[in-house]
């Protein structure tokens, strides 16, 4: 097996490097572009358009969104922000499990089964000349619009999508959900950024490719994906880094063909959702104890909520 440590594309750039004697890491480098919006910007994107007067409106002529100025320092702190929410959230997020050796660290040594850890490395930039693999809009909308009326966005396909700045934030949305056969008021936590760097990696909607509520996710574990309007990371979403890897390894022989990799979660993921109709069911545990799970068993999400009714509560050791 042949490695190419450096690999670049339209959509994103790559290394491939070892970090240990037995480990490498596969860095997915994006250069994005974030263009302040300001009440005077004028602009013409594919559903969207601004013409200095204040307000952002969309091609159908249903809404107008007033804006307001970004405050200097409150911009340099939101392109900051930007880098480390994504770099955190969706970087060290996936391991690339091989299914057999294919790496010698030295001459000689014998061949081991290298995990790849999956990362992601943001460069912000703010010229079009610095070729931006990706370009977002950044809107400060004014607080007198319900912040429902604006819906963020990003098309793979453009390479273009408008954010605002609420959404590097953690946040909560009520959605009445089907359980077994009732509605429960459900409440799911996201934020919103990593769902639309989900699209710039080339996910869809998590239950098919469309803007209908439906595509957002119908049950519980569809709506708690990322890419419904949760912040819950599966396996399938290592799919980028698979895709990226084939690019650095040139296989030589029969043997190198059999060697494939499954990206999964690197550890315990969190699902912040919270069932407001839930009732605990006891189940008996290994023990035969029927007793319910005591409050002190209850775990902290990631808001500082406490997951006492949580009904797939993350593992905290
Ligand atoms: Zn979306």
């Amino acid at each position: 097996m042949n490695i190419l440590f450096s690999q670049r594309s339209s959509r994103w750039d790559s290394l491939l490097f070892p970090i240990e004697d037995n480990r490498f890491e596969l860095t997915l480098q994006f250069r994005v572009r974030l263009i302040r919006i300001e009440p005077t910007s004028h602009f013409m994107d594919p559903g969207t358009y601004m013409n200095g007067d204040g307000f952002l409106r969309y091609l159908d002529g249903h809404r107008t969104i007033k804006l307001e100025s970004w405050a200097d320092l409150e911009w340099e702190t939101y392109k900051r922000d930007f880098k480390s929410v994504i770099e955190r959230n969706w970087g060290d997020r996936f391991v690339l499990i091989p299914n057999k050796p294919w790496y010698t660290p030295r001459a000689g040594s014998a061949p081991i089964p290298a995990p790849i850890k999956c990362s992601i490395a943001i460069q912000v930039v703010d010229f079009a000349d610095q070729n931006p693999h990706f370009k977002f809009r950044c809107i400060h909308f004014h607080p007198d619009i319900q912040q429902s009326n604006f819906q963020s966005y990003a098309s793979w396909y453009y390479g273009l999508g408008i954010i605002t700045h609420e959404d590097l934030q953690f946040y909560w949305r009520l959605k009445a959900t089907k359980v077994g056969k009732q509605q429960h008021q459900v409440e799911f936590g996201q934020i919103l950024v990593l769902h639309e760097f989900g699209h710039i990696l080339g996910f869809d909607h998590v239950n098919g490719e469309s803007n209908e509520d439906w595509a957002y996710g119908v049950t519980v574990d569809q709506k708690a994906d990322t890419m419904g309007i949760g912040y819950h990371f599966a396996n399938r979403h290592a799919e980028p880094w698979e895709r990226t890897l084939k690019r650095h390894l040139v296989r030589e022989n029969r043997y190198d063909n059999t060697v494939k990799f499954i990206g999964q979660t690197n550890g315990p993921q969190i699902i912040p959702y919270w069932d407001n109709n839930w009732e605990f069911t006891p189940t008996p545990s290994a023990s035969g104890s029927n007793q319910p799970v005591p409050i002190d068993d209850a775990v902290r999400g990631p808001a500082g909520v406490i997951w006492g009714h949580m009904a797939n509560r993350p593992i905290t050791e």
